[in-house]
């Protein structure tokens, strides 16, 4: 598999990554991992201490297993943060914002801060505290700027840590592989604008949700923003040979990836379709079942 396809193979190399469970990536920010590993977590979840105080900010929470709370005490000691200021969340998904109910039961009660959205926010009981594109946190040693920056997720915010210009990009942009953005609720449109917008910030360096921090931070969004386009030009390609359903282009274009993953690929497909259909170049006629629609091009 050459360097340019594993960018596409976002699962599959993930799977079986090892991580610490705690590490500092920098004076200002330590990692926590989520323990939730798995074909679409990777390692799992990485969840940020940030700041240099003895209250320091939690970005992001896991998704709540009962492993993650040992794993974070230990890594407040290790960061010198004796209480959480507070906790901030990238977006909605449950890998994110799963934990925060254990650890508010552990740690009584903190301020919860998110971009709402009502579907995501629905099964949780906690009051979430309104963020906003441009908001900022501030904590001992740190400051966070937020971006709303959509595509994966409708209320996906990144943060800037201005001291260093370090990016937490939660699911935009990972440690390893490609983020999946789901048919129903991602727009990859958006997501697009997103990247475009992040590598506007010029950020040196990449701290993911998901695998080990980046380095190189414009060079990867260039490379995420190259990849998406490579795969648009894969599914016109089909679309031109008559292939003309989800199922049948994924078959193509992902058939270096084990068919377990090809229902997430097939989403990322749908979105490119949706996309496409949005500017006007394909069209769709409905299938025989819901989202087994035949495309064409315009
Ligand atoms: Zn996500």
């Amino acid at each position: 598999m050459t360097s340019k396809d594993s960018a596409g193979a976002s699962p599959a190399l993930m799977l079986g990554m090892q991580m610490p469970n705690l590490d500092r990536w920098s004076d200002r920010v330590v990692t926590a991992l989520g323990q939730n590993p798995g074909a679409f977590t990777g390692p799992g979840t990485n969840t940020y201490l940030v700041g240099t105080g003895e209250s320091q900010i939690l970005l992001d929470t896991g998704d709540g297993r009962d492993d993650y709370l040992p794993v974070l005490e230990s890594a407040m000691e290790f960061a010198g943060c004796r209480t959480l200021q507070e906790i901030v969340l990238t977006h909605g998904h449950p890998d994110h914002i799963g934990g925060v109910q254990s650890i508010l039961d552990r740690m009584g009660p903190l301020r919860v801060s998110k971009l709402p959205d009502p579907t995501f926010d629905a099964p949780y009981r906690f009051p979430i505290t309104e963020l906003s594109d441009g908001c900022v946190i501030e904590t001992e040693g740190a400051t966070l700027r937020g971006f709303h920056t959509p595509g994966h997720a409708p209320d996906h915010l990144c943060f800037l840590l201005e001291e260093e210009s370090g990016l937490f990009t939660g699911d935009n942009v990972l440690g390893v592989g490609t983020t999946i953005i789901p048919a129903e609720s991602g727009d990859l449109g958006d997501y697009l604008r997103s990247l475009e917008r992040l590598l506007a910030l010029a950020p040196a360096r990449i701290f993911p949700a998901h695998g080990p921090q980046v380095e190189d931070a414009c060079a990867k969004i260039r490379e995420y923003i190259a990849h998406r386009l490579q795969r648009e030009a894969q599914i016109l390609a089909a679309l031109e040979k008559g292939v003309d359903r989800v199922v049948g282009i994924v078959k193509i274009i992902y058939a270096a990836y084990p068919e377990s993953l090809h229902a997430a690929a097939g989403q990322s497909v749908t979105s490119h379709l949706r996309k496409l259909e949005a500017e006007g170049r394909v069209s769709a006629s409905p299938g025989d079942a819901p989202g087994d629609a035949h495309w064409r091009l315009q």
